[in-house]
């Protein structure tokens, strides 16, 4: 069978983003094929993990992705930090006698971010509002490839592996079933230490911060990477939930027109035509020019302007999402604008992680120790149909069928955009939603 029918009948999507069905992205021809190992966001471990674990089954992938999409170049790209990852990979590299390069690049944020990884390893600069294929790459997160590898060999996507830390007794790497309930996934990390926290789901410049209570109805993902709890006052906590309107006003009264968070956003540097502090004045001003509105749409929302660059502690980046979000509902698209010049101070404007994770008030966390990974054996699951860019998936089981582990839950017609979908445990079918609740057969029996 194909490289992509595997996929596509094993449900992968890119596990770094939003969940793009990975069998629709690798269906195409390209130079480059570069596989992101960055891990740019602070005190995530996962990607590392893998590298560690599992670097033959990542070459092997490797090769016979670059062989589908008829790639010249197959890279990985990460930090040159990462010396016991590069060891085995390489390691892997010469036991296969595989043409797979390392690229390596300094700790800044954010490394890992597709279009800077892309200017990084090719010096090529992706268009504004355009996609890697633009310019002859296609970029796959290390953790995706090692779906595919498990795809190759008929093993659907049914578990996730976790970074979990912060204010947690045991901080852990969990492989987890997909559907389990985040509440569950820390009682495996002994419990939270504290009464009142909030947990962000991902990274903490990009991940979404949820209640306590939201962590029984919330459940892990195929492109959820970390828990990371943090006290219910932490500063991370009032910076991203401030309420659109404040920010607003905020950007009317404090907004001083400094342009930091114009000079330190790294789509501007790469040349892209986005300047957050016009936005921002735009936005307070109450004066809506279009043009300038529509820079939101090409912003990745990385959060440099809001979490490092701006002096008022401002929140561009919010104010980016919100425009993002009404341009899109009212079927605006970016209309491409020619590249300015990379600038030139490039370099000297990366954020370095260190001082990142100081800003963010994180540094108690950053030096946890994490141990083996632990798998998880959950007794209920609920599976989200849509975990992915596109259609949900259309279950094909109904209440009270009992489904091994493995088994296709969901399926996706072929040529749609979606992804298919499996039971992460055995057990009996007890709901079918928006969620495909499963029942491990001694909980029903009970
Ligand atoms: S960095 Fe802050 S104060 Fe300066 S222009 Fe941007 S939003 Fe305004
Ligand atoms: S979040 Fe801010 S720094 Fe990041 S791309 Fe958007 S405007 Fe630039």
């Amino acid at each position: 069978m194909e490289l992509l029918d595997k996929i596509y009948n094993s449900g992968v999507v890119g596990v770094g983003g939003a969940g793009f069905p990975t069998h629709i992205k690798l269906n195409c021809q390209v130079e480059y094929l570069i596989i992101n190992s960055a891990e740019c966001e602070p005190l995530l471990e996962v990607d590392k993990y893998l590298m560690r674990q599992r670097s033959n089954q990542i070459i092997i992938a490797i090769e016979k992705m670059a062989e589908s999409v008829k790639a010249e170049h197959m890279i990985i790209a990460l930090k040159s930090k990462y010396k016991e990852e590069i060891k085995s990979l390489q390691n892997a590299i010469d036991d296969l006698k595989s043409n797979v390069k390392i690229h390596t690049f300094e700790n800044f944020y954010p490394a890992g971010d597709e279009q800077v990884m892309v200017y990084e390893v090719t010096k090529r600069v992706i268009p504004a509002g355009g996609i890697p294929l633009d310019v002859g790459v296609v970029v796959n997160n290390v953790a995706t490839v090692v779906n595919i590898y498990d795809a190759i060999n008929d093993n659907p996507v049914v578990d996730k592996y976790l970074t979990v830390v912060g204010e947690v007794k045991e901080p852990k790497f969990l492989k987890a079933p997909i559907g389990l309930a985040v509440s569950e996934a820390l009682k495996y990390c002994g419990g939270v230490v504290r009464e009142d926290y909030k947990i962000i789901l991902g990274g903490p410049m990009m991940g979404k911060i949820i209640d306590k209570e939201d962590a029984k109805t919330t459940y892990i993902t195929k492109t959820l990477g970390s828990l990371i709890v943090i006290p219910a006052d932490h500063y991370m906590v009032k910076r991203k939930l401030k309420p659109i309107t404040q920010i607003i006003n905020q950007a009317r009264t404090a907004c001083i027109q400094c342009k930091m968070c114009t000079d330190m956003c790294p789509r501007n540097l790469m040349g892209h035509q986005l300047r957050p502090h016009k936005i921002m004045r735009a936005m307070g001003a109450g004066v809506k020019n279009k043009d300038t509105l529509m820079e939101a749409l090409i912003c990745s929302e990385c959060g440099v302007c809001e979490l490092y660059a701006c002096p008022m502690g401002l929140s561009p980046r919010l104010v980016n999402a919100f425009i993002k979000n009404e341009l899109r509902n009212n079927g605006v698209r970016y209309d491409r604008k020619p590249l300015n010049e990379v600038n030139q101070l490039r370099e000297y404007r990366k954020v370095p992680v260190s001082r990142l994770i100081s800003r963010l008030d994180l540094n108690i966390y950053k030096d946890t120790k994490l141990g083996e990974i632990e798998n998880i054996k959950a007794q209920k699951v609920y599976i989200p149909l849509s975990q992915h860019i596109g259609k949900p998936a259309s279950p094909v089981v109904k209440v009270g069928d009992i489904v091994e582990k493995g088994q296709l839950i969901g399926k996706i017609e072929l040529g749609t955009l979606g992804a298919n979908i499996h039971a992460s445990i055995s057990g009996k079918v007890c709901e079918v939603g928006e969620y495909i609740a499963i029942m491990k057969d001694s909980e029903v029996n009970q």
